[in-house]
C-alpha cells in the first residue's frame, strides 16, 4: 500500500511533538531515572489521594495512591501501554487481521486510544480529506460523521443501503465514472475512502451480510479505497458467532476499524480504539498530539483494571449479556411495531445495535411531522432527514430507538404514532 496517496497536505505536515515523545521515553525508563526534561506537573499536589468503584458483584477496582498519581498525569498519546497491549491482544482474538499474523507486536497492525470513536473519525478524516475529494458513504449515516466530514469541503457520495446495509451493485455503478486505472493517476477525482457502519447501522440498524463484506472488500482492492469501518455496535450484533468484520479480512491494510466502549461500558467515560495500519495509526496519533494530547488516564486506567480482572472471556460475557438485554429489547419494540404500525409503516427487524428505521407510509417528509405535530401527541423520533448524506433531502423514514425506552413505553409511543398517521391519512 502506498500510504501517501491517502494523506493530505495537513497530515504529512503533522510531526511529532519531542516533548510527547520524552514522556513516552521517560515512563519506559528505569526508576533511578532522573528526569529534568519534561514539565509534569507534580502529583502530589493534586487534592487526590484514592479512588475505589464498585462493580455490580460488591467487588472493588481500587486506585492505591501509587496507581491514582499514575492516573492523574499526563500518559503516552496512544494509550496506557497497558490498555493498548490489552486491546491489541482483543483484536487478535477477535479479528485475526492477515497483517498481523505474527503476534501483536509484530506485523503492521497498530491501535491508538482516542476519546470515544468520534475523536478517532474525526481525526481520520482530518488526515485523509482535501477539499475537492470524493469520498463514498452509507446513505443514510451517522449525524456524528457528517458534522465531522462536510465541513472539510469535500464530496460526498451517498452509496444506498437497505436491511443488509452498503449496497455493492449501487457502490459499483457510482465507481464506473472512472476506472480503476485513475487511482495511479495523482490528478484524478476517484474516491480514495470509503466510510460505512457494518453492524446496526445507525440510523437503519441495517447489518451488512458476509457475501457484502467480501464484495465491497474486493471493489476495495480494485479501486485501492481505504475502507472506514465504524463498528461500536460491534459487540451489540444479537446472533453468534458475529460477522466478520473488514479487519479480519484486510489483507492489504486498506481498513482502519473504529471500536468503542460507549455502548458495552460507559458513554460518559468516552473511550474508543481505532485499528489499522502503522503508518496511518501513527499519523492519527500525531493529530491527537496536537489537540487532546490523549484520552484521560483516570479513565483508561479503571477500565484497565475492569478488563484486567474480568480477562477477555468475562469481558466477552458481559457484552454478551448487553447485547442479550437489546436483543429483547428489539424483540418487544417489534412486537409493538406489528401491534400498532402494520399497514402504516414498513421496516425489517435489525439483528444488532439499538434502532428501527421506520418507513412511513404516504408521508413524503417526516420532519414536518415529527417537529410540528409528534411532540402534540407526546412522542418523539429522529427524522429520516438528520441522517441524509444528500443536504436538505425529504425522507419518509423516522428512527426509533430501543435503548432506553421500556417495553411499555415503545408500545406506547408507537401507538401515538399509529394514531398521528391515521389522523394525516384523514386529512
Ligand atoms: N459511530 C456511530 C455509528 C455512532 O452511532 C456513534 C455514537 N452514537 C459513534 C460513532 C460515536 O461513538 P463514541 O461514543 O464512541 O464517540
Amino acid at each position: 500500500m502506498n500510504y501517501a496517496r491517502f494523506l493530505n497536505a495537513v497530515s504529512k505536515a503533522r510531526v511529532a511533538s519531542p516533548i510527547r515523545e520524552l514522556t513516552a521515553i521517560q515512563q519506559r525508563g528505569p526508576p533511578t531515572l532522573i528526569s529534568l526534561a519534561s514539565g509534569m506537573p507534580n502529583t502530589d499536589m493534586f487534592p487526590f489521594i484514592q479512588a475505589s468503584v464498585t462493580l455490580p458483584d460488591d467487588s472493588q477496582l481500587h486506585l492505591d495512591q501509587k496507581l491514582i498519581k499514575r492516573a492523574l498525569q499526563y500518559s503516552p498519546t496512544p494509550g496506557i501501554p497497558e490498555l493498548v497491549q490489552w486491546l491489541k491482544q482483543l483484536q487478535v482474538q477477535l479479528h485475526s487481521p492477515p497483517t498481523c499474523s505474527l503476534g501483536p507486536d509484530q506485523g503492521q497492525m497498530d491501535l491508538c486510544v482516542t476519546t470515544g470513536s468520534q475523536e478517532a473519525l474525526s481525526k481520520t478524516f482530518e488526515m485523509l480529506v482535501t477539499p475537492g475529494d470524493n469520498v463514498l458513504m452509507d446513505q443514510p449515516t451517522y449525524p456524528g460523521t457528517l458534522a465531522a466530514v462536510r465541513p472539510l469541503g469535500c464530496n460526498l457520495i451517498p452509496v444506498e443501503t437497505d436491511q443488509l446495509g452498503m449496497r455493492p451493485d449501487v457502490l459499483r455503478d457510482v465507481l464506473s465514472r472512472w476506472t480503476p486505472q485513475d487511482c495511479k493517476n495523482p490528478q484524478s477525482d476517484v474516491p480514495k475512502v470509503l466510510y460505512t457502519i457494518p453492524n446496526g447501522g445507525n440510523p437503519t440498524g441495517a447489518t451488512m451480510s458476509l457475501d457484502r463484506r467480501q464484495e465491497i472488500y474486493e471493489i476495495a482492492r480494485n479501486y485501492d479505497l481505504m475502507i472506514l469501518e465504524d463498528d461500536p455496535y460491534y459487540f451489540l450484533q444479537f446472533e453468534r458467532p458475529r460477522l466478520p468484520s473488514f479487519l479480519s479480512m484486510d489483507v492489504d491494510g486498506r481498513g482502519l476499524k473504529f471500536d468503542s466502549f460507549s455502548k458495552i461500558l460507559s458513554s460518559g467515560m468516552r473511550v474508543g480504539y481505532v485499528t489499522g495500519p502503522k503508518p496511518l495509526v501513527s499519523k492519527i496519533v500525531l493529530h491527537l498530539q496536537a489537540s487532546t494530547l490523549h484520552t484521560s488516564t483516570l479513565t483508561q486506567m479503571i477500565l484497565f483494571l475492569l478488563l484486567e480482572k474480568w480477562g477477555v472471556d468475562g469481558f466477552l460475557q458481559h457484552c454478551d449479556r448487553v447485547s442479550d438485554f437489546y436483543k429483547e429489547r428489539r424483540d418487544h419494540m417489534i412486537k409493538s411495531a406489528d401491534k400498532w404500525l402494520t399497514g402504516l409503516a414498513e421496516w425489517h427487524s435489525p439483528s444488532a445495535g439499538m434502532f428501527l428505521w421506520l418507513n412511513l407510509q404516504g408521508v413524503q417528509d417526516t420532519h414536518k411531522l415529527i417537529m410540528e405535530k409528534a411532540m402534540e401527541k407526546e412522542v418523539l423520533f429522529v427524522p429520516g432527514n438528520a441522517f441524509s448524506v444528500v443536504p436538505g433531502e425529504p425522507s419518509p423514514h423516522v428512527r426509533a430507538a430501543f435503548s432506553q425506552a421500556t417495553p411499555e413505553q415503545m408500545d406506547k409511543g408507537l401507538e401515538r404514532l399509529a394514531r398521528l398517521l391515521k389522523e394525516e391519512s384523514q386529512l
